[in-house]
Formats: C-alpha cells, sequence, structure tokens
C-alpha cells in the first residue's frame, strides 16, 4: 500500500500524471501501485526502461515521477520517492552468516532493509561480534550503494570482516573493491551466503590495466543518466589524455552496454558513469575498461 504520505504529495503536485519508475524486481508490483494511484484520483503511466538505481530518473512531460525502491540521490524537481521498505526480517540472513564473519564487523544494506538492519546488529552482538557501521557521502548509517561507499571505506583496518544483506551483486563487489578486506553477502530472501575474499577485485583490476598498457586512443564514456554524467571528470581525463600524447573521444550515452561500444575504434574505454560497468562487467567488453582512477596509470611521465 503506498504511503498516504507519497499520495499527499503527488496530489500536492498539482500534476495528474504520474510516471511511475520501479526498479526490475518491483516491477510486477506495477498494476497495484496503478490502481491505488488511479483510486486517488491519479493517472499512472509506467516507464518500461530498465531502472538502475536513483541516479536513472526518467521524465515525462506535465508529469510527476514516482521512483520507487531507492532513496534520493539526485535534486530533481517533480520526483517523489517511496525507498519502499521491506518488512523481511534479516536475523536470519546474519544468523547463516556468522560463521564466516571476524570477531569485528562492518554491517552494511540497501535502503529498503534499514527499517529492519539492527535486528541483524542484534543478532550479532548477541553471538559476541562487535558491530560497526557508518553513513557515507549520500548515505545513511548501514546504508550502502554500489558508487556510495564511503561508509564502509571509514571503516577499513578497523573491522575483519564486511557483512553485506541485501539482494544483488554489485554492492558486496563494491565493498571488497573499495576496501580490499573479506566480505560476506547474505540474501534474506534466499538465505544464500557468498564470501568474497581480499585481494580478488584488485587482481581483475590489474589484470584490466595490463590489458590496457599499450592503448592510444581511448573512449571516455559519459552517461545521460542524471546521477550519472559527470563531464568535470570527462573532460579533465581527455585533457590529461591529451597532454600524454593519447588520443581521446568523448562517447555519450544512456545504457552502457558491450555491443554499443563495439563499433568504435579506440584501443580502451574509460568509464566516468557507474562503477558497476567495469567492477561487475569488465569480462564482457571486447576491449579493456576501466575505471576513471584506474586510467591514472597511464599518464604517469
Ligand atoms: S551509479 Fe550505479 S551504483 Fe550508483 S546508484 Fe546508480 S546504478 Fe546504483
Amino acid at each position: 500500500m503506498i504511503p498516504k504520505s507519497i499520495i499527499k504529495a503527488l496530489v500536492g503536485s498539482g500534476k495528474s500524471r504520474v510516471l511511475i519508475q520501479l526498479p526490475e524486481g518491483l516491477k510486477a508490483k506495477s498494476l497495484e501501485i496503478a490502481d491505488e494511484l488511479r483510486e486517488n484520483g491519479l493517472e499512472p503511466v509506467v516507464s518500461g526502461d530498465v531502472c538502475f538505481g536513483a541516479c536513472d530518473l526518467k521524465f515525462l512531460k506535465g508529469a510527476t515521477t514516482l521512483h520507487i525502491g531507492h532513496s534520493k540521490m539526485v535534486d530533481a524537481s517533480n520526483v517523489i520517492y517511496w525507498e519502499y521498505p521491506y518488512s523481511q526480517s534479516l536475523a536470519p540472513a546474519a544468523e547463516k552468516a556468522l560463521p564466516l564473519l571476524g570477531r569485528r564487523v562492518g554491517l552494511f544494506t540497501t535502503v529498503q532493509h534499514l527499517g529492519k538492519i539492527r535486528e541483524a546488529r542484534e543478532f550479532l552482538e548477541s553471538h559476541g561480534k562487535e558491530v560497526l557501521t557508518a553513513a557515507g557521502r549520500a548515505t545513511r548509517e548501514y546504508q550502502l550503494l554500489g558508487c556510495d561507499a564511503a561508509g564502509a571505506i571509514s571503516l577499513k583496518g578497523k573491522v575483519d570482516s564486511f557483512l553485506y544483506i541485501g539482494g544483488g551483486r554489485f554492492h558486496p563487489l563494491a565493498i571488497a573493491y573499495y576496501t580490499n578486506e573479506p566480505v560476506v553477502a547474505a540474501d534474506p530472501f534466499s538465505l544464500k551466503v557468498e564470501t568474497i575474499p581480499p585481494g580478488k577485485l584488485q587482481k581483475e583490476k590489474a589484470l584490466r590495466q595490463t590489458k590496457a598498457m599499450g592503448a592510444q586512443g581511448f573512449g571516455i564514456v559519459v552517461s545521460t543518466k542524471p546521477g550519472q554524467e559527470n563531464w568535470g571528470l570527462a573532460g579533465k581525463l581527455k585533457g590529461k589524455l591529451e597532454a600524454a600524447g593519447k588520443r581521446a573521444l568523448l562517447i555519450y550515452m544512456e545504457n552502457i552496454t558491450p555491443d554499443l561500444l563495439l563499433p568504435y575504434a579506440v584501443d580502451a574505454f574509460i568509464i566516468t558513469a557507474c562503477p558497476r560497468i567495469v567492477i561487475d562487467d569488465w569480462k564482457n567488453y571486447k576491449r579493456p575498461v576501466l575505471l576513471p582512477d584506474e586510467a591514472s596509470f597511464l599518464l604517469k611521465p
């Protein structure tokens, strides 16, 4: 059921049309959400495009966007966020992960599970663990985004392992990539638990850099998505590459996929958009893809 505060905000926006944006896992709820909006005198339309995160806002002329399943990331008028909190208990996932954890645990989850994360904390503490957490640049305590692991990074060296409770693969990979500490990922629905050992993602990073070593021509990819578009970074990279005697082509696109990057006659790509494209998906690209920081070795004299 849509919270009353959200309905009130939508009705109060003065626009009867509502563009509903949902992540893939919630798209099955579209019809029931649309029915409820109609019952409140609103005219719902569902965005059929993939929605990767809070960075990925869609707009429809004359409509308010109802962005579901993520917390606010981008300042935009005409957008109302519904975080869509889950009621699933997180203690069973913490119990499954328990044997894999060290004594000091850095605990993180996604916004939808924040309301239940203290259950996991209490379970861990009652089993002898010391639990730490932190907020990120744009996130609350316990909350993690794949592109905002600042909370976890601030705990590097202070914990023996990280525990991520939530769905999806990228969040725990981001912790492992940015901290190089052991990460345990526990899915609260399937209760599947996986460990990402330290060093794994750093080896992959080194491999990407080795592959890009002799590259002379670069595609610098900028995303059209409002929360990912970063012209400042792309411009700096272009200037530095050119100063190092390399060629650079700015490529502006919405969904960055291996097929869409195929036609460009460059040796490697630097992705200024979502880090998932590189950290999780790099093996699917025919030519090396690098994060901006990973490209810095190319610029050294
Ligand atoms: S940039 Fe990537 S990690 Fe960050 S919110 Fe968007 S989809 Fe998620």
